[in-house]
């Protein structure tokens, strides 16, 4: 399956061809200048003067160039989708997205908090609509990996009203490049990202941290714009926010103030060099006081963030770098892990002068043999990640996407049950009854019999409820809590075979009535799994996960508990009520989506 990553800017159209199959890219070029009569396209092949007078053009001769005779794409419907990357998706856009009238408005909307990028994408979306009209166009959103950060990290203590009414929170930014580095870390360390802290630099020309944990953004610089947190090539990053509020007492326009905190800060405005970062190393090496000082301040302010996020996450597996300045900069990542041994980070000085990521298949450690937080450089790839992302969306949870090493899980729901003890059965069949088999459940030795018992319960009664096979210890009652509102009993969530303190009913046999004292549940939603699909999965026994659910009623189910056996076949249980709220049925599957809280 072929996906088109498309990012457009405000003068550039980029563009990436992947074979989704084997993620090989086979075309990836960009078209400069656009907007003027000198628009150019710069492909393997060199590079072609266009008339791309406007995105359309661009993207027209973009798609005369990859459909070509010869070329990598000879049919253009042949695309599986088109993804485009997009700056803010804000609090409705939060997955890859496909593109429709609805998530346009959205987009526009969120321009308010992205005015020099929302705009310049969905003009991008616009024209690739009409230019590859045949195939999906799907949105992958930069704020989109940070949508899990905790409300103690994306609120401002303002007035809660202005989140409320005008969704004034952190959003995060940068996200494919934090997931590609969290996914690349976890392949190389050869290590679950669910049993993984981690601590992502991308310094590039816009910079940002994140600290994740489990595969989840839960801090991130950047706020509500891409302005707050680290020192940038020309944006400021944190600084009190009297001093906009001084400069606009003192007559200095708004308008004017933006440009000033966007444009003119940051290493451009602390060194008075400019933005890049080369030329103000080779400054700072031929002694320039301010080309030293802007160098200090972007590693203090990064140390500062990386110290804050190892608090965040109790410490950290690895500290991961990526961006020009984070692939590149030996000196940059030699003072950021300087004196950070109390964290157990410490560099191998000599590799992390010679070794470059690009030469080692994209990443590479540069900390000490024995050191226990690792350091890695990683040679980001986001449009690799909005591939990724696309394939999530067109093809759903049976996308086989690698480095997401998740397989889909199969779902099984539970409808209200018995299981019987030999006594129990004895007093509701008979004397020595043998239950008869009607058919097999998912869980090996397992079976549905072809006898039934009524539940009687003190407001209702549910008759012909199933029984399932081989007896147990102790009689368990299974329901929803449909069933139990109709029943007029309330029992507690609990795992099978814990009913310690569960309530009681009675059940009605063709033989005779028992009254149970205890043994009604509802079953705690749960997945079993072998241990080599748990090893697959990267999680233990016991430990409670989240699982992802796609369809019309898409959600992210948590409290899920693992429960590896040997014996046991990959399939999640959830009851009818569960299984209804989320539009599940006995044929759907799942995506495991991390761990939520590892077992103690
Ligand atoms: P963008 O965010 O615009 O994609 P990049 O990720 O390419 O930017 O990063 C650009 C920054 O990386 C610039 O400040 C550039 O000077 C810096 N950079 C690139 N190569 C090196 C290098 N060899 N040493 C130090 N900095 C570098």
């Amino acid at each position: 399956m072929r996906v088109l990553v498309v990012n457009v800017g405000s003068t550039s159209v980029k563009y990436n061809l992947y074979e989704m199959d084997t993620e090989a890219r086979l075309a990836a070029g960009r078209v400069e200048r656009v907007g003027t009569a000198d628009a150019t396209h710069i492909h393997e092949g060199g590079s072609d003067r266009i008339d791309g007078r406007d995105v359309t053009g661009a993207l027209r001769a973009i798609l005369a160039h990859l459909t070509r005779e010869g070329g990598p794409l000879p049919d253009p419907t042949a695309l599986a989708a088109v993804g485009h990357r997009v700056v803010h998706g804000g609090e409705q856009l939060v997955t890859p997205t496909p593109v429709d009238e609805r998530a346009e408005r959205i987009i526009e909307e969120c321009a308010a908090y992205a005015p020099l990028h929302n705009p310049v994408n969905l003009a991008g979306i616009r024209a690739a609509r009409a230019v590859f009209s045949q195939v999906p166009h799907v949105a992958v959103f930069d704020t989109a990996f940070h949508a899990q950060l905790p409300p103690h990290a994306y609120s401002y203590a303002i007035p809660h009203e202005l989140y409320l009414e005008k969704g004034i929170r952190r959003y995060g930014f940068h996200g494919p490049s934090h997931q590609y580095m969290a996914l690349s870390a976890a392949e190389h360390l050869g290590t679950h990202l669910s049993r993984l802290k981690l601590i992502t630099c991308h310094l590039g020309g816009g910079a940002s941290v994140s600290a994740i944990e489990h595969g989840v953004s839960v801090e991130t610089s950047m706020g509500m714009t891409p302005l707050e947190g680290l020192v940038m090539g020309t944006r400021a990053g944190d600084l009190d926010p009297a001093i906009p509020m001084l400069l606009a007492k003192q007559g200095m326009a708004a308008g004017d103030i933006d440009e000033l905190l966007n444009r003119r800060s940051g290493l451009a405005g602390l060194s008075g060099i400019g933005a890049d970062f080369r030329d103000i190393q080779q400054a700072a090496e031929g002694g320039d006081p301010r080309a030293r000082l802007a160098i200090e301040v972007f590693v203090h302010r990064l140390r500062k963030y990386v110290g804050a996020y190892a608090a965040t996450l109790g410490g950290a597996d690895a500290i991961v770098f990526t961006g020009g300045i984070g692939e590149n900069s030996a000196l940059v990542r030699s003072k950021v892990c300087e004196g950070l041994i109390f964290m157990g980070v410490a560099l191998d000085e000599r590799a992390n002068e010679t070794k470059r990521a690009a030469d080692h298949g994209g990443i590479v450690e540069i900390s000490a043999h024995r050191a226990p937080t690792k350091v890695l450089v990683v040679r980001t790839d986001e449009e690799r990640m909005i591939a990724r992302e696309v394939m999530r969306c067109v093809v759903g949870p049976t996308a086989t996407i690698r480095s997401v090493r998740a397989r889909p899980i199969p779902v099984g729901v539970s409808v209200r049950h018995v299981h019987l003890s030999r006594a129990d059965c004895d007093a509701l069949f008979g004397p020595g009854y043998e239950l008869t088999k009607k058919r097999d459940v998912t869980q090996p030795g397992q079976y549905v019999t072809r006898e039934t018992v009524d539940l009687v319960g003190p407001k209702g009664e549910i008759r012909r409820v199933a029984i399932i096979n081989p007896l147990r210890k102790q009689t368990q009652v299974e329901v929803a809590r449909t069933d139990a509102i109709t029943l007029g009993v309330s029992p507690p969530l609990r795992e099978s075979g814990k009913l310690e303190g569960t309530p009681g009913l009675t059940l009605r046999g063709p033989a005779g009535s028992v009254e149970i004292p205890s043994g009604v549940i509802l079953a705690h939603r749960h997945v079993h799994m072998s241990p080599d699909e748990a090893r697959d999965f990267g999680v233990n026994d016991r430990d409670v996960i989240k699982v992802r659910v796609d369809g019309d009623r898409e959600m992210t189910m948590g409290d899920v508990i693992v429960r590896v056996h040997p014996e046991f076949t990959l399939d999640m249980h959830v009851d009818t009520d569960e299984a209804n709220a989320a539009g599940l049925t006995s044929d759907s599957v799942v995506a495991f989506e991390g761990v939520q809280e590892p077992r103690e």
